[in-house]
């Protein structure tokens, strides 16, 4: 138990070191900096994650969204995004 929360502390996942990430647009906060750049992107810029498949095109907000429609549709594990 305690080995484990030194691990957390090392990768800097304990709450109340973290920084709060708040979107400068629209005030809505996020659990990571990456989560706020995919925030921003798809709400305040239109991207869209399309799948890769030839004649799908299909688009996705998020990044797991099109993971799971590969898997499901094309029965593919992880196409590289
Ligand atoms: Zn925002
Ligand atoms: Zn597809």
């Amino acid at each position: 138990m305690a080995e484990a929360d030194a691990r957390k502390i090392a990768l800097g996942l304990k709450p109340i070191q973290r920084k709060a990430l708040v979107c400068l647009t629209c005030s809505r906060s996020l659990l990571s900096r990456q989560g706020l750049h995919e925030h921003i992107r798809v709400e305040h810029q239109g991207f869209r994650y399309c799948c890769k498949v030839k004649g799908c095109g299909k688009e996705f907000k998020g990044r797991s969204e099109l993971r799971d429609h590969t898997k499901q549709k094309h029965k593919t594990k992880d196409l590289e995004i």
